[in-house]
């Protein structure tokens, strides 16, 4: 275990070097680094939310249903972002401020947790094509429109919460356009809303063309098989053709390597958040 230990801290080490001698910096992000929602899940009150509305909702019959209000989980879940940390998770993206602070970095993140975002990374430098739970969007997206969160219905839903207003008092967020159910802009409503991400997309692709031939320091931090084409795939292609780049890829069981690119990377078996939450900056 202590030789796993120093192991571990020389790959942290060797790694943190390889980025300040980089000309660029280039960070995938994936699931491992998701909040971890058993922060919640496993809340009393969350469980007896969770009946209550199933059983709400049993009592409806056919359209009916749509009118139930499972709306709610997701202002919950931005509850328990807001108020509940996730202390290792914490740690881990404070290393990575230390590791990204004097190079010339790009973080690309699946996670819609938008943890990315309170720390000093430079949001000019973060692209999150999933999106998050900073807007909100019309379910079927009507007419291309993102709005900011829905601070009465939060604020209703964590009354709720603390019990000191009744489920019926809740009122689902409406787009004021077509009258379909407003939800957080993220991967998984009916239509998505792209332009959440898009301008900040394009600024990532021309950064990844100035990669072309240069020193690249490329990591990958808990990226699995979910969406492999946003970061894995196109991650091995730019360590495949740029010879002067290098990969480092943590992953719990997914830290394989191509063998076409396997002089040229690293695949480490740890949990990226604890491997980065444990690693010694100096
Ligand atoms: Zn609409």
């Amino acid at each position: 275990m202590k030789e796993k230990v120093n192991y571990m801290e020389d790959i942290f080490s060797e790694m943190y070097d390889k980025c300040n001698k980089s000309d660029m910096v280039l960070i995938g992000i994936g699931e491992e680094f998701q909040y971890n929602w058993d922060i919640l899940l496993k809340n009393q009150r969350y469980r007896e939310i969770e009946q209550e509305i199933n059983e709400e909702m049993s009592e409806r019959s056919g359209n009916e249903k749509e009118a139930s209000y499972k709306w709610i989980i997701p202002f919950l879940q931005k509850m328990a972002l807001d108020e509940w940390p996730d202390r290792i998770l914490d740690e881990a993206y404070k290393k990575l401020e230390k590791i990204t602070v004097d190079t010339n970095y790009f973080i690309i993140t699946t996670v819609m947790d938008d943890y990315i975002y309170r720390y000093n990374f430079n949001k000019e430098r973060v692209v999150t094509p999933c999106g998050g739970f900073r807007k909100m969007q019309c379910d079927i997206n009507c007419s291309n429109v993102l709005t900011e969160p829905d601070d009465e219905a939060y604020k209703k839903v964590k009354l709720y919460f603390n019990k000191e207003i009744s489920l019926k008092e809740l009122k689902k967020p409406i787009c004021e356009v077509c009258g379909s159910e407003k939800r957080f802009n993220q991967i998984g409503v009916s239509k998505y809303a792209e332009n959440g991400y898009l301008p900040q997309w394009e600024i990532y692709t021309k950064w990844l063309q100035g990669t072309v031939n240069k020193k690249t320091c490329v990591i990958e931090l808990g990226t699995g098989m979910y969406l492999p084409s946003i970061i894995r795939w196109p991650f091995e292609k730019i360590v495949y053709y740029n010879k002067k780049a290098f990969l480092y890829r943590i992953h719990a069981s997914l830290y394989q390597m191509e063998k076409e690119i396997s002089d040229r990377g690293i695949g480490i078996k740890e949990n990226s958040v604890k491997f980065l939450a444990n690693g010694f900056v100096k």
